[in-house]
């Protein structure tokens, strides 16, 4: 499945609208805690259990959606980040994003 339009809800989240007519929704602020670039993945790492992370406004506002490909999109935030690659098929399944 791919999405047919994908659009920012009211600046805390954004949804997909499948092809099969379905639609899902994410917030920004999940999207952002769950990136899944190495460098976060590696940062979620060393968090210890006690730890609650916090994150600027930049971090949590999209600037640009590009497509890669035809099996994710690449999130461009706000504070520069740019490496975080979201598949469409974890996208269906992940709900930590939501
Ligand atoms: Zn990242």
């Amino acid at each position: 499945m791919k999405p047919e339009k994908i659009e920012l809800v009211d600046k805390t989240s954004l949804r997909l609208l499948w092809n099969d007519g379905k639609s899902s929704v994410f917030t920004l602020m999940n999207l952002r805690k769950f990136c899944p670039c190495a460098t976060c993945e590696q940062e979620r790492g060393e968090w210890s259990d006690t730890y609650i992370p916090l994150f600027m406004k930049s971090q949590i506002t999209i600037r640009e959606i590009r497509p890669v490909g035809s099996y994710a999109i690449n999130l461009v935030w706000e504070d520069g980040h740019n490496t975080g690659i979201y598949e469409y098929a974890k996208l269906l399944l992940q709900k930590a994003w939501e």
